[in-house]
């Protein structure tokens, strides 16, 4: 026979050099498979398979561009595009599923059609079929496995992002709620020593009414750098929320605490704020600790370091409070 005839074989045998799954076969090795393929084609937009389609079939793109959409139960989907050479399908026709992408014509696109028995015959007939089946599924896996990895990485960066306060850059309360949370468990368990920090900005309000927000804004990025500048690396600056700050400093003794807070507060009272207009602008801060005590919440921490806070504004501002229990503080310049 002439498998070189058009009209017996489906494709020519240029078109069968360039299938990726029929490297290093013969054509002729596979021409009486080959009878009982046809050819298709699809005009753009028109749909070749999905996971609707019943016909099993392995699909080879001979020209044109396909696209491939896999979609997850969740609604999330991603796209590949199939070149001429490459095919489609087989995954339903191995396993003896129901297509789980589905492939849309991108242009008007010529196909080789093997039915899914064919297909079968002719991987148990060519050992070379069958590496190159198993080769392509390999990188298949192989590409997969990074889309899969760079989508997880995409993820925690978004993740991450939802976490950060962008003004400042600073922590914000949703990354508050899961490490503080972790944190205080921990120092829970082990007996750990933990201080919290609560702190705000003495009269914020002056500085945006005289000054205007942007320059109010200004004032609380520096703070936050100032901030940041003074703690350790393990400690755990976030903002609050508005012009208030709260730190944990896990493994802090009292004596550290103050410490700390006296730093902190100086810093910022030395700190000042250049506006475009040459304005200087100075600020200080009131802060108020509490130690943690066994079985504290985040909430419950908190809020005594608040109390603190409260009792620094009441007694003049520009200082460090700490909440010694039983209602009484303890107060520090
Ligand atoms: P106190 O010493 O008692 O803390 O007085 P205060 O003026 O600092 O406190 P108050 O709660 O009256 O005002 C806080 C101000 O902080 C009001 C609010 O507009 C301002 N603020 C909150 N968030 C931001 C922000 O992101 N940018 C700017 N510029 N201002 C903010
Ligand atoms: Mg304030
Ligand atoms: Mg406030």
């Amino acid at each position: 026979m002439n498998y070189d005839c058009p009209e017996t074989l489906p494709i020519s045998r240029n078109e069968f050099s360039q299938i990726h799954i029929f490297k290093n076969i013969q054509f002729e090795q596979l021409a009486g498979f080959l009878l009982k393929c046809s050819v298709k084609y699809f005009d753009n937009g028109e749909t070749i398979l999905s996971p609707a389609s019943r016909q099993k079939a392995v699909y080879i793109l001979i020209s044109g561009l396909l696209q491939m959409t896999v979609e997850s139960e969740k609604g999330g989907t991603f796209s590949l595009a199939v070149e001429p050479g490459q095919c489609v399908g087989e995954m339903s026709v191995l396993d003896n599923t129901t297509p789980c992408a589905t492939i849309i014509a991108k242009e008007k696109s010529k196909i080789l059609y093997i039915p899914a028995d064919t297909v079968l015959s002719m991987v148990r007939f060519s050992h070379e079929l069958c590496l190159n089946f198993l080769l392509m599924l390999s990188q298949r896996l192989r590409r997969d496995n990074i889309i899969v990895c760079e989508e997880q990485h995409h993820i925690r960066c978004i993740e991450e992002n939802a976490k950060i306060d962008p003004m400042t850059g600073l922590h914000n309360r949703r990354w508050l709620e899961d490490m503080y949370t972790r944190e205080i468990n921990r120092s829970n368990i082990g007996h750990f020593k933990l201080v919290a920090f609560m702190l705000d900005i003495d009269h914020f309000k002056q500085v945006n009414d005289t000054y205007g927000h942007l320059a109010g804004d200004l004032v609380l990025i520096s703070v936050a750098q100032t901030l940041i500048r003074s703690l350790r690396p393990s400690d755990m600056p976030v903002r609050y929320g508005g012009e208030e700050f709260s730190i944990f400093l896990p493994g802090a003794t009292d004596e550290q605490a103050k410490i700390v807070a006296s730093r902190i507060r100086n810093n910022i009272e030395n700190m000042s704020v250049t506006l475009n207009d040459g304005t200087i602008l100075q600020v200080t801060v009131s802060i108020g600790y509490a130690e943690r005590i066994d079985n504290d919440t985040v909430e419950s921490l908190i809020e005594r370091a608040d109390k603190a806070l409260y009792y620094a504004k009441e007694n003049g501002r520009n200082c460090v409070s700490k909440n010694c229990g039983g209602g009484k503080f303890e107060l520090l310049r």
